[in-house]
């Protein structure tokens, strides 16, 4: 009798993992546990639009035929709290074990904790789940003023929701610059010019002191500097730390995530490890990464299951993220840390351009500002492997397609890549 594949976390990379396994035709047991009691679901929509809509409805990521039809047994509001790695066994929180032949880690992140006084007031939120998304939205409807603390792409994301649904919205961000260091500066600064221009306020290089509160509420965010910021609700988004407890106490390694090689193997072969909890060393720019994005989730997702089944092929997906910031839609694809120059196609003014982002000759990667297409090429170009020349690109997007044609011609073995 076998045990099958047992995956815990049922977000986008568990259950993923799921439907790989059928799909490539995987025919064991498997097993989906989930510590939330929600169908699984799409966190983007979240900080875009669901907390402004009363009337919005979760998204789910399959219906619920899908588990039923492809005896996938899903176990909502099951967490697991344990792993015995020798035994191939799970201990599930509240009594209870949970045997397996081999086990997929999928448990994601969670929020950065920010170790301020006030943080335990009532209003003082962070967005991770549906169940903190519908709390923002409550207790945006009682609220005028907001604080969001972390200036980076879910902060913003609200920032820009809220502010649509009518509430003040200041942001506050310890660094000097928006989004970290996830974008080029010519992009951060363009992002924060319309998010003023629709009247968010924003303060960068300023941190917060503590939160007032009244009546067990938070009533105001008081800077380090002694500006009195009224709000009614603070958002704590200053990033999010991957949950690796389990596979630490289990003894495999981890360091800044659950370590994996190229096939999603953890240090214990029997044990997988995806999505936002799982860090590893990237093909593209041979570095240690630990990405947080529903592309890697997924794409980490079908591998692992295709390792389960026997086949041995590396982790080769070129990685791709959007995020929604008002009437900006962002997306970056390849990786750009270590860029030394670059090159703009189309206007910041008109809100539409692209950045490409070179070291030496080499493409690393491009990031889009409603130009969609010029995402979608940098997609077809990474993954075949084509690096066309800066001069190329600043001939524009028809130049583009007829050099990564021209090249695909030449290397038909990285076309079909
Ligand atoms: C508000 C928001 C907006 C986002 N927007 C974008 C976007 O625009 N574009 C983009 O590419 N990415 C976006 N992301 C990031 C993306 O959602 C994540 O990268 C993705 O969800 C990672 O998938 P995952 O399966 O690894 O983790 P998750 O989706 O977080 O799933 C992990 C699941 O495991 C559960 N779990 C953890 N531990 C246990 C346990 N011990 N037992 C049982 N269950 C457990 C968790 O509760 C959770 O349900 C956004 C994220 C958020 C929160």
């Amino acid at each position: 009798m076998t045990n099958g594949v047992v995956i815990v976390g049922a977000g986008h990379a568990g259950v993923q993992a799921a439907a790989s396994l059928r799909e490539e035709g995987y025919e064991g047991p498997v097993v989906l546990v989930g510590d939330e009691k929600e169908l699984p679901y799409h966190k983007p929509p979240l900080s875009k639009t669901f907390i402004k809509d009363a009337e919005a409805k979760p998204q789910p990521l399959r219906g619920e035929a899908f588990y039923t039809g492809n005896t996938i047994d899903y176990r909502p509001g099951v967490r697991i709290e344990g792993i015995d790695a020798g035994a191939r066994r799970l201990d599930v929180a509240g009594g209870g074990k949970l045997a397996f032949d081999r086990l997929i880690l999928a448990t994601g992140s969670r929020p950065r904790l920010l170790k301020l006084d006030g943080t335990d007031l009532a209003g003082v939120v962070s967005l991770r789940s549906l169940a903190d998304a519908r709390a923002i939205r409550e207790l945006s409807a009682q609220t005028e003023d907001v604080v969001i603390l972390g200036g980076g792409f879910i902060g913003l994301e609200i920032a820009a929701t809220l502010r649509a649904a009518g509430r003040n919205v200041m942001v506050i961000e310890a660094v000097d610059r928006l989004l970290g260091r996830a974008v080029a500066p010519i992009i951060a600064a363009h992002v924060r010019q319309r998010l003023e221009a629709i009247g968010v306020r924003i303060l960068t290089g300023a941190t917060v002191a503590h939160l007032e509160g009244d009546n067990g509420r938070v009533s105001a965010a008081i800077t380090s500097s002694g500006e009195r910021l009224p709000a009614q609700m603070v958002i704590i988004g200053i990033g999010v730390v991957p949950n690796v407890e389990l596979a630490e106490a289990a003894g495999l390694a981890v360091g800044n995530g659950i370590r994996v090689d190229q096939h999603m193997l953890s240090s214990i072969p029997e044990i997988l490890a995806i999505g936002d909890a799982a860090s590893y060393r990237h093909w593209f720019t041979g570095g240690d990464v630990r990405l947080e994005s529903v592309q890697n989730a997924t794409d980490q997702a079908r591998l692992a299951a295709r390792t389960v089944l026997g086949h041995a092929e590396p982790f080769s997906a070129v990685p791709w993220f959007w995020s929604d910031i008002g009437d900006m839609k962002l997306q970056m694809v390849g990786l750009t840390q270590g860029g030394d120059h670059h090159v703009v196609l189309g206007e910041p003014a008109e809100n539409k351009f692209s950045i490409y982002h070179y070291a030496g000759n080499r493409l690393l990667g491009i990031e889009s500002v409603n130009r969609p297409g010029d995402h979608m090429l940098g997609r077809k170009m990474l993954a075949a492997g084509f690096s066309p020349p800066p001069q190329t690109v600043a001939g524009g997007p028809d130049a583009l397609k007829a050099a990564l044609a021209a090249f695909q011609d030449m290397e038909p073995a990285k076309a079909s890549a």
